[in-house]
């Protein structure tokens, strides 16, 4: 049995839940509980605040946790990661107050900066040079300049909107966090056999988001053009149509890529093109 801690409820919450689901992982969820086991899969879910995922799993309390990039590195424990999962995207920035002339870094020194990452802000102004008064303050970080707590903010940010509301504008990007995958190291044989099989799914839920399945119709003497259009596929299947002279063409596309070639599948005489979601995708 493995025990993966995530985050109660928050930002993190329904994002973990969706990936251990993808994994064909079953388990019923209910937010008054503290722990669940899964009814198919060796594993059991712990319930916590984001911010003792790392301490816990570090411990060996949980084998292995969910948590932003953010506070693992906060707390020093990036040693613990082990795969960014793509969820969660956010960035740790400094603001100031809107009206406030601000042309680089060396304005901050002196200043009074509140927030909730010391660490991460402490080091990244000692590699900057610049020396500040740093208020470690555990919510409501942005409203401190307006209160006259601080003259300006580092904290998560990922639209931005939130730091506009309050009347401040980004500066400077201080770090940018995902959410990552982390475990205790000293995992023994069979947990660590549950782990790989857990990354296994992982990677196969993660490839088939990026990747797409597209089909098109194409004239014969077009195939050849059109496969090469169409990057990653290493050998496209080729069925040929009820009309004479035509095939379908099925093949795997990122779906970047996908729109960077549209056009030129138009221009070579691509026609019903179908693009579809691909649930799993093992290699
Ligand atoms: P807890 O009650 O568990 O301590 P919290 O209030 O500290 O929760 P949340 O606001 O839920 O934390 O954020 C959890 C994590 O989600 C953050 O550490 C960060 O990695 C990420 N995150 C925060 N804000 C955003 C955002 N706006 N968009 C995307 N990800 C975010
Ligand atoms: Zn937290």
């Amino acid at each position: 049995m493995l025990r993966l801690a995530i985050q109660k409820s928050g930002r993190l919450s329904e994002d973990s839940l969706k990936l251990i689901r993808e994994c064909g992982i079953t388990f019923i969820s209910s937010s008054l509980k503290l722990k669940t086991e899964s009814t198919n899969f060796p594993l059991e879910i712990l319930y916590l605040r984001d911010d003792d995922i790392p301490g816990y799993v570090a411990d060996g309390v949980a084998d292995i946790g969910i948590v932003g990039e953010n506070v693992l590195v906060e707390e020093g424990m990036q040693a613990l990661a082990v795969e960014q999962l793509g969820f969660s995207k956010c960035r740790l920035s400094l603001a100031v107050p809107k009206a406030d002339e601000y042309s680089d870094i060396t304005d901050l020194e002196g200043k009074n900066i509140a927030t909730s990452y010391p660490n991460l802000l402490q080091s990244y102004l000692q590699e900057k040079g610049v020396q500040a008064h740093i208020h470690t303050i555990s919510g409501s970080v942005e409203i401190a300049p307006s209160i006259g707590l601080a003259d300006a903010i580092c904290d998560i940010v990922s639209s931005g909107s939130t730091l506009i509301s309050n009347g401040l504008k980004e500066v400077e990007r201080v770090f940018k966090s995902q959410a990552v995958l982390i475990a205790n190291e000293n995992l023994n044989a069979d947990k660590k056999q549950i782990l790989e099989k857990l990354l296994f799914r992982i990677h196969a839920v993660q490839r088939a988001q990026k990747a797409k399945y597209i089909l098109l119709n194409t004239p014969n003497e077009k195939i050849a053009e059109i496969s090469r259009l169409l990057p990653g596929a290493k050998s496209p299947s080729i069925l040929p149509l009820a009309e004479e002279g035509w095939s379908s063409l099925h093949s795997v596309v990122n779906e970047d890529d996908f729109w960077e070639i549209i056009e030129k599948l138009k221009d070579a005489g691509a026609q019903g093109i179908l693009v579809v979601p691909i649930e799993k995708m093992i290699v």
